[in-house]
């Protein structure tokens, strides 16, 4: 009998470090194995071959099985995983598994792919139901792409005429191209035409024989976005020519495993997708485009907290292939790249179309007389557009009916019973109002009467989107008014059936949060009103100025894409704060430039480089006394020279599903040295967390503190 080899098997476990198993002959890495983990059966991914195993060769198990139903995951796709995992501190199994389309990770869904006639997948038989039924033709899914390719709209596949701004643009991103790796930064006003640039870019790529990675922030983005490149891009795929792959969360398992498979075997050339398919082998990857480059749903929040747009720089740099930032708000470490020089600077400063950008204009509310929230300048200019049959968009990033309810007799307000949170008020029409915790999405009846003092007359107070809805539908009766936040649009499909409505100017007045923001091209949208925008003005995070100028210029973006004359009105308290003004004029740059120079006299990313610890117990004082124990331990560290070690405090809604919460931030104008210190401290957490009750966790570079 010939000695058995070691395999490290990466595992979807929450425990550092590879484990070992034994099998009788070597399994090359990025080849999955079936083992039993304790009694458990698991899918691991074999990442070395061990001459020796780290235990005692008596205690290691052998893999139950190879899964040879695919080929290896390719090398470069193991680095990307690999600097993942290092980078962002986190175990390379909860990196590579959940990485890979679910199907490829469940013990029980070994799909076969190797058989005739492509996957056999498993997956689509949901066990229990759980998944949302996939509607047979919603866009966005597979069938559904392939019935809108045979529809007439995909047929207007017109390459446009390239503006002058566009031409001179293109031409440096060409020249990109032919350079090996680099990153542009293509800075655009809203409308200015980006997508037409990424058409060209990606259609020479596409030419080469390559591949192309593109790249959106949002799910809802993409059945507009894909018609568009299938009418031009893929002009045979009615003809069946399998070109064009989408992939985002909301894909049935089967899905996104066809996609996955087609796009890593070399099938499909082009891949659209939101953030998860960014981790998506492609052997021949030419160019990534990574659309809307500053937009926060590019950081995943749970799990791997990494940002896919920095790991799709890194996978531009490994692979040598250039890598395309777009945005008319380009986050402020983009921003400071390119002006280093560090990435190239394109720049297009006009609509594509004649059009002029709107007219932004600041609606000074402190002495108004509202009526529900609305000013009379606004309820007259919605009047206007209304008379003129033009759609007006009224932007509250609010949901819900109003964020609380009241006792007006003895103050009581509504309270979520695990988080330290207000409840919110949601009424959807035909069913009972509801109160709803945001954080914990714990939902209770509304109570007839205050719980504290009897009092019947309880009062929602101020608004979210229902209420305008409500109020406006009451205002403007002849009014076709459409809601469109999370709430309306949690049914697969419904989302595309409300943009939809709105596109084919069946709506006169959009309410909606930021879900209609971005991107979205609303053809006949002569106004945008926007309430409630003050709230992000006195948030503590650093980053909120630059969030609230990237999606007020946003949701302005959408206004007048086809007509002159667009008004956007900005309701506000503080119509002289520096982020409204700088918004009236339309001045990206004038706000980076001066942001840049507060965040570099605090000492503040992207002037540094932050990681930050979070603790979580069921008490308040266990997660602080934690992070303390932390904080004195790193600071006993030679390797916490140069980091800067802030307190321990309370996350600002410190109980969610009766977890209390505390953070500690790290920060260190050196990021290596901010990594050594991680390194040097993070194994040594466990010790001090003590009991399994307190749970800790790290982010890289994080995006709200
Ligand atoms: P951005 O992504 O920069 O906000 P879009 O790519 O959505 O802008 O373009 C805005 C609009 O201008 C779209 O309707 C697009 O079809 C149109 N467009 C782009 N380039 C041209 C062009 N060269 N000529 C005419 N229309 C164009
Ligand atoms: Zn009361
Ligand atoms: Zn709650």
């Amino acid at each position: 009998m010939s000695d058995p080899v070691y395999l490290a098997v990466a595992l979807d476990v929450p425990l550092p470090g590879l484990f070992d198993y034994a099998h009788d002959v070597p399994v090359a890495p990025g080849v999955r194995v079936r083992v039993m983990f304790g009694r458990r059966a698991m899918i691991g991914m074999v990442w070395a071959v061990r001459q020796q195993p780290q235990v005692a060769p008596d205690k290691v198990r052998a893999i139950e099985s190879v899964l040879d139903d695919l080929p290896p995951l390719p090398d470069d796709w193991l680095r990307l995983a690999g600097f993942a995992a290092r980078y962002y501190h986190h175990p390379l199994g909860e990196v590579v598994l959940p990485a890979l389309p679910p199907s490829l990770r469940k013990p029980s869904a070994y799909t076969g792919a190797r058989s005739a006639g492509g996957p056999v997948c498993r997956a689509d038989r949901r066990p229990g139901g759980r998944q949302p039924r996939r509607a047979a033709s919603a866009p966005g899914t597979v069938a559904g792409a392939e019935a809108a390719a045979g529809s007439p709209d995909a047929a207007r596949g017109q390459a446009p005429q390239l503006t002058a701004h566009q031409q001179a643009a293109l031409a440096r991103l060409q020249a990109l191209l032919s350079g090996g790796h680099g990153v542009a930064l293509l800075h655009g006003v809203t409308g200015s035409g980006k997508t037409e640039l990424y058409l060209r870019l990606a259609q020479q790529v596409l030419a080469q024989g390559r591949q192309v990675l593109l790249l959106v922030p949002e799910i809802n983005l993409t059945p507009q976005l894909e018609q568009v490149v299938r009418g031009r891009l893929m002009p045979d795929a009615a003809a069946g020519a399998p070109g064009l792959a989408i992939m985002h969360s909301r894909l049935s398992e089967g899905d996104r495993l066809r996609a996955w498979l087609r796009v890593s075997r070399g099938e499909a050339s082009l891949l659209l997708g939101t953030r998860l398919a960014l981790m998506t082998p492609m052997p021949r990857l030419g160019l990534i485009v990574v659309d809307e480059e500053h937009d926060a749903s590019y950081k995943q929040q749970d799990g791997l907290r990494y940002s896919a747009r920095d790991l799709a720089i890194w996978r531009g740099h490994d692979l040598g292939i250039p890598v395309v930032l777009g945005s008319a708000t380009p986050s402020l470490e983009t921003w400071r790249h390119a002006q280093e020089g560090d990435y190239q600077y394109v720049s297009l400063p006009e609509r594509a179309q004649t059009q002029p950008l709107p007219d932004i204009r600041l609606v000074d509310t402190r002495r108004a007389q509202l009526e529900q929230g609305f000013t009379p300048q606004l309820l007259q200019a919605l009047e206007a557009r209304l008379r003129q049959g033009e759609q007006s968009l009224v932007f509250i990033n609010r949901r819900g009916y109003a964020p609380v309810l009241r006792c007006p007799s003895c103050g009581w307000v509504s309270q979520c019973r695990q988080c330290t949170a207000h409840t919110v008020v949601h009424r959807a029409s035909g069913r009972r109002a509801v109160l709803q915790c945001h954080h914990c999405g714990d939902t209770q009846p509304v109570p007839r009467a205050c719980p504290d003092c009897g009092d019947q007359d309880l009062q929602p107070m101020g608004r979210g989107t229902q209420r305008v809805e409500e109020f406006l539908a009451e205002h403007f009766p002849q009014a076709r008014i459409v809601r469109i936040d999370a709430d309306a649009t949690r049914r697969k499909g419904s989302a595309e059936a409300l943009f939809a409505q709105v596109h084919a100017g069946q709506a006169d007045i959009l309410v909606g949060t930021q879900m209609v923001s971005k991107g979205h091209d609303f053809a006949g949208l002569g106004l945008v009103g926007v309430l409630n925008a003050d709230a992000a003005l006195f948030a503590q995070d650093f980053r909120a100025p630059e969030r609230l100028f990237a999606q007020l210029m946003q949701v302005a973006g959408r206004a007048g894409r086809r007509a002159a004359g667009a008004q956007v009105l900005v309701q506000t308290d503080y119509p002289d704060q520096a982020v409204y003004q700088a918004l009236c004029r339309h001045d990206y740059s004038g706000f980076a430039q001066a942001s840049l120079a507060e965040r570099q006299d605090l000492g503040l990313p992207p002037f540094s480089s932050q990681a930050l610890l979070t603790a979580q117990a069921p008490r308040l004082a266990d997660a602080l006394d934690f992070l303390l124990a932390v904080r004195d331990c790193a600071a006993s560290l030679p390797e916490a020279a140069g980091v800067r070690l802030y307190d321990a405090v309370p996350l600002r809604v410190v109980r969610v599903a009766r977890v209390e919460r505390a953070q500690l931030l790290l920060e260190s104008t050196r990021r290596p040295a901010l990594h050594r210190l991680l390194n040097a401290l993070l194994p040594r957490l466990d010790a001090l967390a003590g009991s399994a009750a307190l749970r800790w966790g790290i982010e890289v570079d994080p995006q709200d503190i």
